[in-house]
């Protein structure tokens, strides 16, 4: 007989892939196979027993047990047989049988095999669990009991084997790493077309989180199970389901559904419309889709989740809950995660921080009053990075508050010298949002004032409307503490968001800056003019002192200054600069449009 006989089925093939993918040729032994090699030996009274794994070349021997060989080349070995059968196969002499009796494993002294077959639930012959023996014998139908046994739980352990690390426990469903194979299988034997994959995060808001602080993990884990299993009956075989987060899974669409992506998203939908129980709790789930769309094998399978993993973030905040994959939006999302990530290091780091200071004219005698302290952050890869594509998203995290405080220490150190060197300059610093709910803020920043030795009045804190909306009672609580030391108290781009001048009226605020965009558009825009000098009119009637921002031109000054704006800022008048800088600046006299005629 030759080789030939074991391609009996023609799916040789498919046999191989089978057995590639347990994913067990070539790894470390491990002690739940080499009990059962240890096992058998004793069982069947032989020296030697091995479970091993048949290769397209080779027998490879995941446990053995009396031998040091790894591998033994298939041919003429009894394994080959064994693994192609149905049932035990046992050699009585090797060398008196022509099949076996000139090849490896009979020249290196084995004269009696006995092996079960390794056969897989779709029914192919993976290896063979086999004792061996360098004397000639026979054994007992016990004995091939106990050998078809043992092949069993090899395939338990085998089973077992590959599940680990692929199946969600809470769920049972497979996970990111099975995904990760199943993509990256298509792609090799893709079929052409394009495909398309799904990312559900059951939770579009932050709501989950809270369910899971009150209700406990078991909610999220009850919910997800339930999502899971309505999706898999609305889909059936259309969509392959992979559960890849504590509250978030993957889908991957046939051809079928991929042809029509809408369709697939709204029966997503409505699939989880009705309500889950989780714990008795019946629930909504409230899901964002992320889809992208793609070749396969054009993209490697990390790749695929990372769209997703962007698209389903866009998804949460559109109002229908679903977003396309947009290469642009991963850029920036990846750029904006990198900065976020690396401000954290910013701010320990000697080098990276520093502020610059944009004089505030008086625009009755162009008088520099005072400066606004602005932040600015040199990236250690990325260079100058603008502090509109950090500072927001820094001030939705819990940096929020070191920032102010790096802030505030600089500034006031500053303040601190200039106050020393005899001029007379107020110092404006930015709060955010969050600054101002924080219990403590005033207090911190009135310690922080007297330890520089600055006066408090020399100080303006800027913030905008949008910060007051939050928890107004606590946030102008603050506010009032603070200006009731002297702190002076700036309305910062005033105009730019829903501006309720009654209502801003309410917050001991001195000073209003009105936004740049209007004093930008001043020259070109007769209805920013109107707008402009109705608000300077108002302003003043309800006391405030009234600053422009963002004055670039001469005309521009010309008409602030007509309509007896306050104070003014601007590129016109100078760019933030350094501190030195503005020392020169002042020393020269004021280097300020009309500042002689002034
Ligand atoms: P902002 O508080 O409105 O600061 C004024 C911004 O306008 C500054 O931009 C300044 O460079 C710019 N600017 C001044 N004059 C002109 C002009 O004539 N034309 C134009 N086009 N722009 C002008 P910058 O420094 O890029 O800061 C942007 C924003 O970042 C600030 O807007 C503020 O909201 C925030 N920010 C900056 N520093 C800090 C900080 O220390 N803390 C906090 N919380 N926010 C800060
Ligand atoms: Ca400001
Ligand atoms: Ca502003």
């Amino acid at each position: 007989m030759s080789d030939q006989v074991f391609d009996f089925a023609g799916n040789e093939e498919a046999r191989l892939n089978a057995l590639r993918d347990l994913r067990l040729l070539d790894t470390p032994p491990s002690e739940s196979f080499d009990r059962l090699t240890r096992l058998a030996s004793r069982l069947l009274m032989a020296p030697v027993s091995t479970i091993t794994l048949t290769d397209k070349d080779r027998l490879w021997f995941k446990s053995r047990f009396g031998i040091d060989a790894t591998e033994v080349p298939r041919e003429k070995c009894p394994c080959s047989y064994t693994t192609y059968g149905q049932d035990v196969f046992v050699v009585p002499d090797l060398l008196a049988d022509p099949r076996f009796c000139d090849g490896v494993v009979a020249e290196a002294g084995v004269r009696f095999y006995a092996g079960a077959p390794l056969i897989s639930a779709e029914g192919y012959g993976l290896g063979t669990i086999c004792v061996v023996d360098d004397k000639p014998r026979d054994i007992t139908e016990d004995e091939r009991a106990v050998l078809r046994d043992l092949a069993g739980m090899v395939m338990c352990q085998i089973d077992l084997q590959s599940k680990i690390g692929r199946i969600d426990p809470s769920s049972g469903y497979p996970n990111q790493q099975v995904f990760y194979e199943t993509v990256e299988a298509a792609g090799r034997t893709g079929t052409g077309g394009r495909a398309c994959a799904l990312l559900v995060d059951l939770v579009a808001t932050l709501a989950a989180t809270d369910g899971q602080r009150a209700l406990g993990t078991d909610f999220i884990e009850a919910l997800m199970t339930g999502a899971l299993g309505a999706i898999e009956r609305g889909f059936g075989d259309r969509a392959s389901i992979y559960h890849v987060g504590p509250t978030r899974f993957a889908m991957l669409l046939g051809a079928e559904a991929s042809a029509d992506v809408a369709g697939a998203v709204a029966r997503v939908h409505a699939l989880l419309e009705a309500p889950i129980a989780c714990r008795g709790v019946p629930v909504s789930p409230d899901a964002a889709i992320g889809t992208c769309l793609y070749e396969p094998g054009s993209i490697s399978p990390r790749d695929l989740l990372r769209r997703l993993y962007n698209a389903v973030e866009d998804a949460q905040t559109a109002p229908d809950r679903v977003a396309e994959y947009c290469p642009l939006h991963d850029d920036q999302n990846a750029r904006r995660f990198r900065l976020l990530n690396d401000f954290q290091a910013a701010l320990d780091a000697p080098d990276q921080l520093a502020l610059a200071y944009q004089p505030r004219v008086d625009l009755s005698d162009m008088h520099c009053r005072g400066v606004e302290a602005l932040l600015r952050w040199r990236h250690p890869t990325f260079g100058a990075v603008a502090p509109d594509e950090y500072i927001p998203h820094v001030e939705r995290t819990a940096l929020c508050a070191r920032l102010t405080d790096w802030v505030v220490a600089e500034a006031l150190r500053q303040a601190s010298l200039w106050r020393r060197a005899g001029r007379k300059l107020t110092m404006s610093i930015n709060a955010s949002a969050l600054n101002l709910e924080e219990r403590d803020f005033a207090e911190r920043l009135l310690g922080a004032i007297e330890r520089a030795g600055v006066r408090p009045e020399m100080v303006e804190l800027e913030f905008t409307e949008s910060a007051v909306a939050r928890d107004s009672a606590r946030v102008i609580a603050q506010l009032v503490e603070l200006r009731s030391y002297g702190v002076e108290i700036a309305i910062d781009d005033f105009g730019a968001g829903y501006s309720n001048l009654s209502y801003l009226q309410q917050l001991p605020a001195s000073v209003l800056k009105i936004d740049r965009q209007f004093v930008m558009r001043l020259e070109t825009s007769p209805r920013d003019q109107k707008l402009v000098q109705t608000v300077i009119r108002m302003a003043h009637d309800l006391g405030y002192r009234v600053v422009a921002e963002g004055i670039e031109t001469e005309p521009a000054l010309d008409m602030l200054r007509g309509w007896t704006c306050d104070e003014g800022q601007g590129f016109l008048l100078s760019r933030p600069t350094t501190a030195v800088a503005i020392e020169d600046w002042l020393d020269a006299g004021l280097n300020l449009p009309r500042a002689a005629n002034a």
